[in-house]
């Protein structure tokens, strides 16, 4: 058996599991010590009680018994004297007055049957008849009748049972005696079963299995009575008691049999006489009450002891759990130490009521400098700026008094704090905190986690910049690409729509003129010998007169409209849902408007003039090529009619539909 085993049995021996076992064990053993003491005291008890019932019962019988012989020796002895000497010796005188005695005296006492006197060698002398001839036994054998008589006392004498009635007789002798004490002869009385069986009444006294009396030495039952019938009270091989028993003259004491007989019973001697009385009870019945008793009780002790083992199996279990449980807080609280020591992330905690440190993990030290020990019974913001120590003792009272009404939200927070190192520098932390209730649901512990969040923080705010600079950059290039479409479709110089603008858009609003049913109009303008201005005044001053041009148009249009640059020095303008006559004066509106521009170059005044085309939809054409050349027809026309006028597409026209110039 190797060191751990041998630890293992001790400990169960002798450790708590095997205290308790022990203690159930000595207490079952207490309990079933004492039951079995009461138990045997109570069967003890009960036999002593049968025993005495017994002997009780046996002496009263006995001693009835024995009064009943003294009283008929006492009654013999007076027939005794009153019979004359003679009448022994010369019968044949005295017989008849000796026969009359003996009746009269047999009438007087009915538990005699019958009587007679025998003369000194057991010869009849007189009888009363009716009972067994005694001297028919007694003439055999007169020695033995001679030495009872002899010593003056009753001679007892076994006759058959009666053949016919079958009833039971004891032959009773006394000696008859001269004056001189010499025997003469002798009374022989023989009593009636039925009169000694009234010897045995006990009234109401114990409901004995058996009373009866017996003759010493056979052991024949003179008087019985028996529950079973039978007059065996004590069981034995044939028929008599088997056990030793009292002389006869000695006192009495009690004999038993064992218990294989079934019965407890007490034998009595009657006086001196050869007679002995027997009374006995079954053991069953003697100890009825007790086995009762004893199997509640053995019934109860059993409930008891299956309780204790039960109690005890539970508290077995119990301890094994309690085991269990021990062992795995420990591996548990191993862990946690493993990982709380191992772990970059700082975790403490803090005691509520003082507000201290009661353990902080070793990493404080690579992350503040500090040891821990020199943290430990510190106060919580010892490590804190001024302003985070100030935040956090609020944030522990707010989440206190949320606790203390029941908030179950409140025992987990997370917040941001500033950390001062040993070496005074700061920096950013982020603490997990959780309030560890006791049993009464009181915050007592606050188990804390803090990790140095700088580098993070750095990155983010590295990050946040970076992103600020990425929608800075996403914003300028929105702007460019707008610019950058707007030039697309812008022209450089006027800053109005350029012709690729207009084959889209013009494409568009006409389908749109077609599918509401809305009038649109087309006006095309040209300047007058532009190439004139050109060449007189310079390129410069053309794109001024190109400018102010353009200026004019934009000044005199409506959102909708759309103004557009549509090569050189033409311009179109493009009015969706304008009927031509509202084109008309629109277009005459910017003509006359172009008329009064002047470019001052020094001293010079210079001016210039437009032609302008008109066509509308749908009167002069449905598709955006059909209006551009009406129009562009209709300034063709303008400028061959003079110049300076506007001038509306299709040949039948009437007049005065032409606006001229000056008109
Ligand atoms: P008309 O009345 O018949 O239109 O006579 P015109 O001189 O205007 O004739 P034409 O249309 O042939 O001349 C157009 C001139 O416009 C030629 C060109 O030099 C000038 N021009 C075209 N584009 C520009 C420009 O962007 N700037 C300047 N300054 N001149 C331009
Ligand atoms: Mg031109
Ligand atoms: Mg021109």
């Amino acid at each position: 058996m190797d060191a751990r085993a041998s630890r293992q049995s001790w400990r169960l021996a002798f450790g708590p599991r095997g205290r308790q076992v022990f203690f159930f064990l000595l207490t079952w053993l207490g309990v079933a010590s004492l039951v079995a003491f009461l138990l045997g005291e109570g069967y003890r008890e009960a036999r002593h009680t049968a025993e005495a019932t017994t002997l009780h019962a046996s002496q009263l019988v006995a001693e009835r018994t024995r009064m009943a012989l003294q009283q008929l020796q006492a009654d013999l002895e007076l027939l005794a004297t009153s019979v004359p000497g003679d009448a022994f010796r010369q019968g044949g005188r005295f017989r008849e007055d000796l026969h009359g005695e003996l009746r009269r005296y047999v009438e007087r006492h009915p538990g005699i049957r019958s009587l007679e006197a025998v003369d000194a060698g057991g010869g009849e002398i007189a009888s009363t008849g009716g009972g067994l001839r005694s001297t028919a036994i007694f003439g055999q054998n007169p020695q033995a009748f001679q030495a009872p008589l002899l010593a003056g006392r009753l001679l007892l004498i076994d006759l058959p049972a009666d053949r016919q009635s079958g009833r039971r007789a004891l032959g009773v002798g006394l000696a008859v005696r001269d004056g001189f004490g010499v025997v003469q002869g002798g009374l022989v009385a023989v009593l009636d079963s039925a009169y000694l069986e009234r010897l045995l009444d006990l009234g109401n006294g114990p409901a004995l299995a058996g009373l009866g009396i017996y003759r010493t030495g056979t052991g024949r039952a003179v008087a019985y009575r028996s529950t079973s019938g039978d007059p065996v009270v004590l069981p034995s091989d044939d028929g008599s008691v088997r056990h030793q028993l009292p002389e006869p003259g000695t006192r009495g004491g009690l004999a038993r049999a064992g218990e294989s007989a079934g019965h407890i019973y007490a034998l009595q001697p009657v006086g001196e006489h050869a007679l002995y009385v027997a009374a006995s009870l079954p053991t069953e019945d003697a100890f009825a009450e007790w086995r009762k008793t004893a199997a509640l009780v053995g019934f109860s002790s059993l409930l008891l002891f299956l309780s204790l083992s039960l109690l005890l199996m539970r508290l077995l279990r119990a301890g094994r759990q309690d085991e269990l449980t021990a062992a795995r807080l420990v591996e548990s609280e191993a862990r946690y130490r493993t990982l709380a020591e191992n772990s970059h992330d700082v975790i403490w905690t803090i005691d509520i009521r003082s507000r201290t440190y009661t353990y902080v993990s070793p990493s404080v030290t690579a992350m503040l400098g500090f040891a821990p020990q020199d943290l430990v019974g510190k106060p919580f913001d010892a490590t804190l700026t001024r302003e985070s120590a100030r935040r956090m003792a609020g944030e522990i009272d707010l989440r206190l008094r949320r606790i203390a009404a029941g908030d179950q939200t409140a025992n987990v927070f997370v917040s941001e704090v500033e950390q001062v190192c040993s070496d005074g520098s700061v920096i950013a932390a982020e603490s997990v905190s959780s309030y560890l209730l006791d049993a009464e649901g009181v915050a007592r512990t606050i188990l804390g986690i803090t990790r140095n969040v700088s580098e993070r923080k750095a990155a983010e705010a590295a990050l946040r910049e970076t992103n600020r600079q990425l929608h800075a950059r996403i914003d300028e290039t929105g702007r460019l690409q707008a610019a950058l479409q707007e030039l697309a479709v812008r022209d450089g110089l006027t800053g109005l729509y350029n012709r690729r603008y207009l084959d889209e858009t013009l494409e568009r609003e006409v389908s749109r003129a077609r599918r509401e049913g809305n009038p649109l109009a087309l006006v095309m303008i040209d300047i007058d010998y532009f190439k004139r201005v050109n060449d007189t005044y310079g390129h410069q001053v053309g794109d001024e007169a190109l400018r102010m041009l353009a200026s004019v148009l934009l000044a005199n249009i409506r959102t909708e409209d759309v103004a557009c640059r549509y090569g050189g020095e033409e311009f179109l303008m493009l009015l969706p849902n304008m009927p031509l006559e509202a084109a008309l004066e629109r277009a005459e509106l910017w003509r006359s408007a172009v008329q009064d521009l002047a470019i001052t170059l020094g001293s010079t005044r210079i001016t210039f003039t437009v032609s302008l085309g008109v066509a509308a939809y749908p009167e002069h054409g449905k598709t955006p090529d059909d209006l551009t050349r009406c129009a562009d027809q209709a300034l063709y026309r303008a400028k061959n009619d003079g110049r300076n006028q506007v001038s509306v597409y299709g040949a039948c026209q009437p007049v005065d539909l032409m606006v001229k110039r000056g008109a």
